[in-house]
């Protein structure tokens, strides 16, 4: 008989016991007081529901204590933890997006642990200017006259439209009226930034003498936008940069770009297709061009404006931009990374396009070597393999691109594949990977090399519970 619900309710023990009967535990020395009364909280709410939805009779207060142990193991110490990527796409936004250098961590930590001339002239003893650390280097990187940076590319182009176009109208081709992930939405920006939005052409052909019509008395802008996160193909047409800023230099209309994922280099010599990069963009004379700092450039999470000077110096002065304003982090991040490009070695050591760029060989070598380190026992029981597949970059970049891949595949069954899927996810570090045809696919693309052998360890740990 299964007991009156309301009656095993009141079986289980109080929050305070519970915490109680945990205090002294080693396992949870580190573990503040106030985090472990929301783990006792969580344990005891979870059984309660189990209790209610089985009519199943609690669990003592030493097995419920142990659970909390467990929750803790599981969890760890923070709630923001590092984990092994194994979907494949390099720029995951709900992973992080891009990794940082080296050399850019270093500095992270370098201005984390001393105060730094963030925003003092050393030389003057004046006041100086927190983005004079990455201007040069942007205008030396792009070609551009002046640079700014604020909090990601968003921010950019909210910024860029507050300050050219509050209360006039921007011409904005119909085809390029995007949305990225998270709520950003060039109508949505045009709107909040005050901005009227006067759209032109139709969804896949746009012509210069459209934008030509639309500009009138009350235009203040030309925006173009990279559609970075998808292709409009088949019977297409938009007007290239250099056209639009011939029509706004005639017209008197300042002409911005956002380029989105802003790639400085050209990688089609690594097998990608064309994409505009920001010094190409720059060189045909858009006045604003904006990108983003964690996509293909590879660095932190950042919104970068090149442009002519007074246009960038507009901005700078919009009291909007000390409200998306960059820190130190940013910065000494940003420093690092775009000094690794202007050094040449940015494709060796920036994690992102060193992903991008690895041959399949060696990312096959590394799914091999998870295998290899599994065992017998562990490989028959996830009934493991190496394969090969295609993977998205990402983050709204290259959007037609299907990098090839490899990685394992485990699962014996598509219930298997799911289970494994969620035991991976929980300990520690947690495992992401890809469920696809009804078998995880753990792509060995995003696993760094340093990730091999907890890959392995958390797969011979799961196949025991499997
Ligand atoms: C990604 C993207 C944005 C938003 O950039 P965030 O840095 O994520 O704020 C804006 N415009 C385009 C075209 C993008 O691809």
């Amino acid at each position: 008989m299964s007991p009156e619900p309301a009656a095993a309710l009141r079986a289980l023990p109080s929050v305070d016991q519970l915490v109680r009967r945990l205090a002294d535990r080693a396992e949870l020395a580190k573990v503040s007081r106030g985090r472990l009364t929301a783990l006792v909280r969580e344990t005891l709410d979870a059984e309660r529901q189990r209790v209610l939805a089985e009519r199943a009779a609690p669990a003592d207060a030493e097995a419920l204590a142990a659970r909390v142990v467990a929750r803790v193991a599981h969890a760890g110490l923070f709630s923001l933890r590092p984990l092994i990527n194994a979907t494949g796409v390099v720029l995951h936004t709900n992973l992080g997006r891009a990794l940082l250098s080296r050399q850019a961590r270093e500095r992270l930590e370098a201005v984390a642990s001393a105060y730094s001339n963030l925003e003092l002239d050393l030389a003057t003893k004046e006041r100086g200017s927190r983005y004079g650390h990455v201007e040069a280097l942007l205008r030396r990187l792009t070609g551009a006259e002046a640079a700014l940076v604020v909090n990601n590319n968003a921010a950019a182009v909210l910024l860029a439209l507050e300050t050219l176009a509050h209360g006039k109208e921007v011409v904005v081709s119909r085809g390029e009226l995007i949305e990225i992930g998270g709520e950003f939405r060039i109508p949505d920006i045009m709107l909040r930034s005050g901005a009227v939005l006067r759209e032109v052409g139709t969804t896949n052909r746009t012509h210069l003498r459209d934008y030509a019509e639309a500009i009138g008395a009350s235009t203040g802008l030309l925006l173009k936008v990279h559609t970075s996160n998808y292709r409009v193909v088949g019977f297409t047409a938009d007007v290239a940069s250099r056209e639009l800023v011939a029509l706004g230099r005639e017209r008197g209309v300042p002409v911005m770009e956002d380029l989105g994922s802003g790639s400085l280099l050209d990688l089609r010599p690594y097998g990608f297709p064309y994409e505009p990069t920001v010094p190409e963009t720059v060189a045909a004379g858009v006045d604003l061009v904006s990108f983003s700092g964690d996509k293909l450039l590879g660095g932190p999470q950042a919104g970068i404006v090149v442009g002519r000077r007074e246009v960038v110096a507009r901005l700078e002065k919009n009291p909007w931009n000390r409200a998306l304003r960059i820190d130190k982090f940013t910065i000494a991040g940003l420093e690092a990374t775009l000094a690794a490009y202007e050094a040449g070695t940015a494709l060796r050591t920036v994690p992102t396009l060193a992903m991008l760029t690895e041959p399949l060989a060696a990312v096959r070598g590394r799914a091999r070597s998870v295998l290899r380190r599994l065992g017998a026992d562990a490989r028959a029981r996830l009934a493991a393999r190496v394969a090969e597949d295609r993977a998205q970059v990402g983050g709204g970049a290259l959007p037609t691109v299907e990098l090839p891949t490899a990685g394992l595949v485990a699962g014996a069954s598509p219930g298997a594949a799911r289970r494994l899927d969620a035991l991976l996810r929980g300990g520690d570090p947690p495992v992401v990977a890809r469920l696809v045809d009804d078998r995880l696919f753990l792509d060995c693309r995003t696993v760094l090399a340093g990730q091999v052998a907890d890959l392995a360890r958390r797969l011979a740990a799961a196949a025991s519970e499997l």
